[in-house]
Formats: C-alpha cells, structure tokens, sequence
C-alpha cells in the first residue's frame, strides 16, 4: 500500500497498551491513528466506558459522594456517552447496568494510593506510558485494579482454560505491563492484578504470576517489533468493529468505499 516506511517515525514513538492493541485490531486503524494522527471521533461504547470511569475516579478524587454517583451517571448520560447508539434494548442494558453499579457501589477493598496515576516506565528500554486506574495498599503490598465495562469472569480454578480464561488471560497482558511500572516506582511487583467488572458487578483479583508478567513483556515487544516492521498496515473490516468501535472509520477508503 504504501511505498515509504515509517520506520523512523515509529522508532521515535512512546507505546501503550492501546497503541499496540489497536494495531492487533487493525493495523489499517493504527495507521490513521498514530502515522496520520487522525483524532478520533466519540463511539458509544468507548465514550461509555470513559464516563464510568470518570465517575469512580470522581469518587476516589473526594469530588463525588457515594449517594451522588448515581444521579451523575443519569444526569449526564446524554452529554458523555456520545456516538451512534446501538439498539434501544442494548442502550438500556448499558444504562441499568450502569445504574446498578452504582447503587450497590462498594469502595475497593484497599487503601488508596493513587488514582488515574500517570506512569512513565521502561520495557527492556522500550519507552511505555499508562494510566493506572487505581492503585491500591493492603498489608504493604500493592494491589493495581482497573476498571472494565467487558464482562470478564474469574479464572476456573482447575481443567482445561475456557474461552473466557483466555480472555482474562489476553486482558491481563495490560495490567502486566502496568505491573513492570509498578515494579520501577516501588521496586517490588503488585501482589494482584485485578479487574473491576462494573457492567456486572464482578471483582476479580488475579495473584501477579511471574510466568504471566514475562509472557506480556515478551508478547508487548515483539508486537512493537512487528510495527516496526510492518509496510502493508491491512484493513481488517469487520461490521461492528468498523462502525462501533473504530474512531477513525470516517477516514478509512476501505470503509467508506465497501
Ligand atoms: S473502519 Fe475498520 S478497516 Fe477501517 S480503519 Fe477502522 S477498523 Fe480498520
């Protein structure tokens, strides 16, 4: 597709886990995104999830009472979820569900020692940034939680991985990375990585595995080597990849010209 290489370019980049996902997804998307640097237009699922986590990092800020979560959520659902909405029953999950978090909302089960916290690190001299959603003390260990709107489940404790491990898995590859800035800042590793699961209430607490931490580390670089590397940048279309999730789907040939 392209006749130059953007090696140079790429070369001088500050990485994250969106930036490497988002090539996994679709390298095509990746170069709008970050070669072009196309801003990307509201979508209703990633502008829903943002609001969520705006209103429990507004709570761990001190800005929000816990009776007054709920009524900021409904509030201002218009005005923060953006973007062409799915059909009504599933805007009306998303808003129940919403709701639902955050009238049993229980406060995470540590003491707070950040929140949104900015981080700066090093993957074998690869320059990474993240915004940990929060981190948290119990016992002197540290604990990262990040806030989700996918439904993930806690691990099967024995037998063969299911889908759904798998997916935990893959989702904790971030939070492993996060670790590694963790590891920077404090000199030790999190004691758990955990997911907080506010469509359906579920808290999961993964214990930090050695094994998993240099699996995500081995599986970051060599995405940023492919990137590097990588001259074609494809289009992976895919109807509710292209039109719900993808931010920069108003610049894309191969999705206007479909
Ligand atoms: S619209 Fe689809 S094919 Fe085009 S960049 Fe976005 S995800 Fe890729």
């Amino acid at each position: 597709m392209h006749d130059i290489s953007y090696r140079p370019l790429i070369e001088d980049m500050t990485w994250s886990y969106s930036r490497i996902t988002c090539f996994e997804d679709c390298p095509y998307k990746w170069f709008l995104k970050y070669i072009k640097e196309y801003n990307e237009a509201p979508r209703f699922y990633s502008t829903y999830g943002a609001f969520m986590h705006k209103i429990i990092e507004g709570f761990y800020r001190g800005e929000l009472k816990q009776e007054e979560m709920v009524t900021k959520f409904l509030f201002d659902f218009q005005k923060e979820v953006r973007g062409d909405r799915p059909q009504e029953s599933t805007v009306n999950k998303y808003i129940q569900a919403g709701v639902s978090y955050l009238q049993q909302f229980k406060p995470f089960p540590y003491n707070m020692v950040d929140v949104e916290k900015k981080v700066d690190f090093t993957i074998d001299g690869i320059p990474f940034k993240g915004f940990i959603d929060y981190l948290g003390e119990k016992d002197g260990e540290l604990y990262i939680v990040d806030n989700k709107s996918r439904n993930l489940q806690p691990r099967r404790k024995s037998g063969k991985k299911t889908a759904k491990d798998i997916e935990l898995d893959n989702m904790l590859r971030q939070l492993y990375l996060y670790a590694a800035a963790v590891k920077q800042e404090y000199g030790k590793f999190p004691k758990a990585l955990c997911f907080n699961c506010f469509r359906s209430g579920v808290f999961i607490e993964e214990p930090f595995s050695l094994d998993a931490y240099t699996e995500s580390v081995s599986w970051a670089k060599g995405l940023v080597e492919s990137i590097m590397d990588e001259e074609d940048f494809s289009p992976n279309i895919e109807y509710f990849g292209c039109y719900y999730i993808c931010g920069v789907s108003e610049e894309c040939c191969y999705w206007n010209t479909r």
